[in-house]
């Protein structure tokens, strides 16, 4: 059956390449949190979505290819002048597997805890000496200075219910730069495009999960390895958010509101 639903991704069968990823999120409480909400409140959209997503994938050949690089949806263009435009502010995804962690030492892993929404930094603005060793806290920076919403994002459930759901809902986070594995590229576009996300997403280049499997024991917060991002990709990201922080004022702290830390001040 895997082989099957890999087969059908591969040939992008009907204009979609997220059959393995959706047949197996069918029946868990994310998959159905999703499908419900979005489809019961939001039928035309979800349509709509789909449509755009198959456009996607149709129009840009190299899409696969992308997936362990840097992917603008729904374009470069449309991402670059939304992560400038003036409204709610973009919101920058990071996962908790970019946190220093050694079950062995905990001097050397995050001071807020693993699988979890928290960061000390974000949190009260002060830095740990691990911290120094931790990507998060080099993008927290930046989104001060860019205003940037920042997210440690922990499973796919969480994502829905703090992110995609309120968009879906509200329009309140039409943009984001999201920080995943490529498996999770691939598997996260319909969402984006459905809920009318534009996104730049980056993909770690180490530590990150390879298949359905990997994944699910991220989501369920098992993950030793630290992920990081290619030197090339972390560059690009940097260079988004200081593109904005020439064109905004800079945030002095982050305020936190449920799971996402605001830039305020
Ligand atoms: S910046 Fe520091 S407190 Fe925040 S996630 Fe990284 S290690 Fe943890």
């Amino acid at each position: 059956m895997s082989r099957l639903l890999a087969w059908l991704d591969r040939k992008s069968f009907l204009g979609f390449q997220v059959w393995d990823f959706s047949c197996r999120s069918f029946f868990l409480e994310y998959g159905r949190l999703f499908l419900a909400r979005v489809l019961l409140r939001h039928p035309a959209r979800f349509v709509r979505g789909l449509c755009a997503y198959r456009r996607v994938v149709r129009s840009r050949p190299d899409l696969a290819g992308r997936y362990d690089q840097s992917l603008a949806i729904p374009d470069d263009a449309c991402v670059a002048a939304a992560l400038l435009q003036a409204g709610p502010p973009p919101l920058v995804g990071v996962g908790f597997c970019l946190k220093p962690n050694d079950p062995r030492d905990s001097a050397l892993a995050c001071p807020s805890g693993h699988a979890n929404h928290e960061c000390q930094f974000l949190q009260a603005g002060t830095a740990a000496a691990v911290c120094a060793r931790c990507l998060i806290h080099a993008i927290a920076q930046r989104c001060l200075r860019a205003r940037c919403r920042v997210y440690v994002m922990t499973s796919a459930r969480d994502i829905a219910a703090d992110f995609l759901l309120p968009q879906a809902d509200s329009g309140v986070f039409p943009s984001a730069i999201l920080l995943l594995c490529p498996y999770s590229v691939q598997a996260i576009l319909p969402a984006l495009l459905i809920c009318n996300i534009d996104s730049l997403l980056i993909a770690y280049g180490k530590g990150y999960c390879r298949d359905f499997r990997e994944w699910l024991r991220a989501d369920r917060g098992i993950k030793d390895e630290q992920t990081s991002l290619e030197p090339h990709l972390a560059r690009e990201l940097f260079a988004a958010l200081e593109r904005r922080a020439a064109a905004v004022s800079p945030a002095s702290a982050f305020e936190r509101r449920g799971n996402i830390f605001e830039p305020a001040g």
